[in-house]
């Protein structure tokens, strides 16, 4: 997709500190992190968000989620714990159009979810 920042960083025309890739899948470190631990997974397909997901790509979001415990295992957080965000939208402060969950841990994050 083209001037998808996302997308630019999958193929490395964007640099990013990786994390985990495989085939269908890429994480990488959050360049303005929100905790110890802020990781961002991602499809390597482009999908604009959570309301893009259907039929049609359900098994490159089903991988997605998939490698969130591994990828939280290798860094540290099954223990401890963590949380998964993808915000949708502008009320919710999506600012890249390309679906991402945030992987956010480290440290006691706050209760308030809203
Ligand atoms: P959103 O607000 O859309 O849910 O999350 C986008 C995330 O992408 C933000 O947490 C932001 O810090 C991160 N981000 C934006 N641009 C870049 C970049 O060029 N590199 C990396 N690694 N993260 C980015
Ligand atoms: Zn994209």
């Amino acid at each position: 997709m083209e001037n998808c920042l996302f997308c630019k960083i999958i193929t490395g025309e964007i640099p990013s500190k990786k994390v985990y890739e495989d085939e269908h899948v890429y994480a990488f470190h959050d360049i303005n992190p929100n905790a110890p631990v802020h990781v961002l997974v991602i499809p390597k397909t482009h999908i604009a968000s959570m309301n893009e997901v259907g039929a049609d790509n359900i098994e490159a979001v089903s991988r997605v989620l998939l490698t969130i415990p591994k990828i939280a295992c290798e860094l540290g957080l099954a223990e401890s714990g963590y949380r998964v965000i993808t915000n949708c939208g502008d009320d919710a402060g999506q600012t890249v159009k390309h679906l991402h969950f945030h992987i956010l841990g480290g440290k006691q994050l706050p209760l308030t979810l809203a």
